[in-house]
């Protein structure tokens, strides 16, 4: 087995255990493999050990990749900022954006979203840790735009998305992520259907099942440390 299979294995064991200690089933959470800075043969190594979802946060770096790759079956998600005269590429490219953090990207990602292609899933990235250079959306500012967003026509809100700050103090850790899902709660309570919370990288994807996310977003733990 090579070494992006072995720590694919690894980490796919890790979220089941998580989520049998959690008392969930783990073929509710989706393991989505970031492979921003590698190039195509990890992506193809991945995909030969049996990974779909994918991951890139740098708009650029995934359209040089991902047209290369169109012979396999991937689900592509954009996980980094977006700028908004560049959102044409990710609404022809992707199956899935987390980092919605304006209403006005949502019109322009569901104006130019193909009508061949199934509705973009969308999740809105929330500044849970409100450290003033986070990207994301304010708590309270959530509902406001979940509501916009959910009536965009080419778009299905899935959810919310959060990169809570580093930290080593595991309490913090857990109620960041317990803040996104009861920000999840409310929203749904007041109407909205969002199943999805993506949160939970390489060091803390543990912490996040346990607090109920639907999607982990892997780098390094699969591909090892990235270089820039
Ligand atoms: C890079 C990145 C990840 C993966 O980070 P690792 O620590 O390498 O697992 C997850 N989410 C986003 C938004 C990223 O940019």
């Amino acid at each position: 087995m090579n070494t992006i299979a072995a720590n694919l294995q690894g980490v796919i064991s890790r979220i089941e255990k998580s989520a049998r200690e959690a008392g969930r089933d783990p073929r509710d959470i989706v393991l989505v493999a970031v492979t921003k800075t590698f190039g195509p043969d990890a992506i193809r190594a991945a995909h030969a050990a049996g990974q779909r979802d994918f991951g890139e946060s740098y708009m650029q770096e995934a359209l040089e990749k991902i047209p290369g790759l169109a012979d396999l079956d991937l689900v592509w998600h954009f996980i980094g900022p977006i700028q908004s005269n560049k959102t044409r590429p990710i609404a022809e490219s992707f199956a899935w954006v987390h980092s919605v953090d304006r209403v006005k990207i949502a019109e322009r990602l569901s104006a130019q979203r193909p009508a061949a292609l199934p509705p973009l899933q969308v999740c809105i990235e929330v500044n849970v840790s409100g450290e003033a250079t986070k990207a994301g959306v304010a708590p309270e500012e959530v509902r406001a735009i979940a509501k916009a967003v959910s009536r965009m026509a080419r778009i299905r809100l899935r959810g919310l998305m959060a990169i809570p700050e580093l930290t080593e103090d595991a309490a913090l850790q857990r109620k960041r992520f317990a803040s996104l899902r009861e920000l999840r709660d409310t929203l749904n309570r007041d109407g909205l259907a969002l199943d999805t919370l993506s949160m939970g990288m390489s060091d803390d994807f543990e912490a996040a099942i346990a607090a109920g996310s639907t999607i982990v977003r892997v780098g390094t733990a699969i591909f090892g440390p990235r270089v820039r």
